[in-house]
């Protein structure tokens, strides 16, 4: 798969040549746990299948190896630097193949403690059932599980083929019961998996990204109804609770715009000439 991602890299960066622009730097959006200092490391990304993969040893020309980086973490940084809510501390939660959160506090991307593995943010494996449905982590009852996109397909009895999120969004606008069913299910897991992270760390907001903003409509009224009742601030305020402008962009403009911020921070980095 990495051939696949290195040639779509080539295409944009012949792309971005032929318009006369140089690529100064290219970030890899991944759904998976990118270590703090992890030097290129992705050390674990389920849905992908990956284990401990280093892209500069898979990619065919060195010069253009990209960063690594999480693409929730993406997602959430796009959403403080482009969407004008003015909240300092949220949640970003998004959902790919597989559902992912970050967390910004102050203004500050948090990324768990130094030391650490970089798994901050792993919502997905929330427990929302302790003896429920087995998890490709080794655990049960995960929040992947009825909120995944994989979980909500098979409960609407979709197959996984070409835009699913347009084909649920589609599905539910027509009034089907099976999708319908299946997206109340995935927000009402999803709103207990959020109850406990307000709870334990009483944000401003929570915004959803990525393809939840796309099927807001059908998964709010399970969540906030989970939040009305299990939050321990009442009444929570139903803004609180957002869906991204941004959207499935939301994890490529964090790319650019980490480049771009990296950049104008330091502008040593660029070559002279
Ligand atoms: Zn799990």
């Amino acid at each position: 798969m990495l051939a696949e991602v290195a040639a779509l890299g080539a295409e944009a960066q012949a792309e971005a040549a032929g318009l006369g622009l140089r690529v100064e730097g290219r970030v890899l959006a991944v759904p998976g746990v990118v270590p703090h200092a992890g030097q290129g490391l992705i050390e674990h990304a389920p849905n992908l299948g990956w284990h401990a993969v280093r892209p500069a040893d898979h990619w065919p020309d060195p010069g253009t190896v990209p960063v690594p980086e999480n693409e929730a973490n993406l997602g959430a940084l796009a959403e403080y630097w482009q969407a004008e809510h003015g909240a300092e501390t949220f949640v970003h939660i998004s959902a790919e193949a597989g559902i992912g959160a970050a967390l910004i506090v102050d203004g500050q991307l948090f990324r768990g403690s130094r030391g650490s593995r970089g798994f901050a943010g792993e919502l997905g494996h929330i427990p929302v059932d302790p003896e429920g449905v087995p998890c490709p982590c080794g655990a049960r009852g995960c929040l992947e599980q009825y909120a995944g996109e994989a979980a909500v397909l098979r409960e609407a009895g979709l197959a996984a083929a070409g835009d699913p999120v347009a084909r649920l969004a589609e599905r539910a606008a027509a009034g089907d019961q099976a999708t319908l069913r299946a997206l109340e299910r995935a927000g009402r897991a999803l709103g207990l998996a959020l109850v406990s992270a307000v709870n334990l760390i009483d944000p401003d907001s929570l915004v959803l990204g990525g393809a939840y903003a796309e099927l807001a409509e059908w998964l709010l009224p399970a969540v906030r109804a989970e939040l009305a009742a299990r939050v321990r601030a009442r009444p929570w305020p139903p803004e609180a609770l957002r869906c991204s402008v941004l959207g499935r962009r939301g994890a490529l403009l964090g790319a650019a715009l980490l480049t771009t911020r990296q950049i104008i921070a330091d502008p040593t980095r660029l070559p002279v000439d």
